[in-house]
């Protein structure tokens, strides 16, 4: 396994919209949504959303095939699965719900690709209505970050994954990923999307980053500026810069049982 994670953020990330939007607009309850926002915390907003939409006669079938057109740029799934073949640990820390993210990796073929999933916890009930709830249950404790949203302070989780002591390379786009941005150290790097949140708040005052700070923009530069890193990775023992894919390969025909010699070639010992 190559010595180094990578931390994708999951909405305007991985997928190039918001997953909790894109299903409340294409099931036809936006206006509702917005009546509500201002009333109630995002996530408990999403619980609700998924009752109001259940009761309009919507089923999780309905949701699932919203879920499987959420735009997901070729070049964003090339770059997952070229990570994964080298041998990288890919993980997923979002604040969307388990549920969304995983039809959507299922349905990309994306989702073995990682090893964790960290989001808020998700289950259909037995009238066939999605319940989400929070990652970290607030109405019990506060997990004390003024900078995050009172469900999910995402450094929490990624303090957890860089005690594993590995490098991180962290890619966001939100306020919710600066918390996490900040916490990361020298030799490691955060790939903020441009002119988005978190790049906003890293350009107000550079010198609290840490890290090293590679911006990209849209899928097909996203791709470019992680293999870059990985090209400079000094983890993967073995790696040749060939190894890389051209711009357009499409990985995705790589198929699934390829990925193991690959990865066995270039595993670095412990
Ligand atoms: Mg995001
Ligand atoms: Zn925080």
């Amino acid at each position: 396994m190559a010595g180094m994670v990578i931390i994708f953020d999951f909405d305007k990330t991985i997928i190039d919209c918001d997953s909790d939007n894109w299903v409340i607009d294409q099931l036809g309850a936006t206006q509702l949504f917005e009546t509500l926002l201002p009333t109630m915390p995002w996530n408990p907003l999403l619980d609700r959303m998924m009752a109001e939409i259940h009761a309009q006669g919507k089923k999780i079938y309905d949701i699932s095939e919203v879920l499987k057109k959420a735009p997901l740029d070729r070049h964003v799934a090339s770059a997952i699965r070229y990570a994964y073949a080298l041998g990288f640990d890919l993980r997923i820390v979002s604040d969307a719900n388990v549920f969304f993210i995983e039809e959507i990796l299922k349905h990309h073929g994306l989702i073995e690709c990682f090893t964790e999933i960290n989001t808020n916890p998700s289950y259909v009930d037995g009238d066939g209505r999605l319940r989400i709830s929070p990652f970290h249950d607030f109405t019990i404790s506060s997990h004390g970050c003024l900078l995050c949203p009172p469900n999910m302070c995402k450094s929490k989780i990624v303090e957890r994954i860089r005690s594993e002591g590995k490098k991180i390379v962290y890619i966001g786009d939100g306020k919710g990923d600066y918390c996490p941005s900040l916490l990361l150290g020298h030799g490691d790097f955060v790939m903020p999307r441009r002119n988005y949140p978190l790049w906003d708040l890293i350009q107000s005052d550079p010198s609290l980053v840490k890290a090293e700070v590679q911006e990209w923009s849209y899928g097909e530069e996203e791709e470019r500026v992680l293999l870059q890193i990985i090209r400079r990775s000094e983890y993967v023992d073995g790696y040749r810069p060939e190894m890389l894919p051209p711009a357009d390969c499409k990985m995705g025909l790589m198929p699934g049982k390829a990925h193991e010699p690959l990865q066995k070639a270039l595993r670095v010992p412990l």
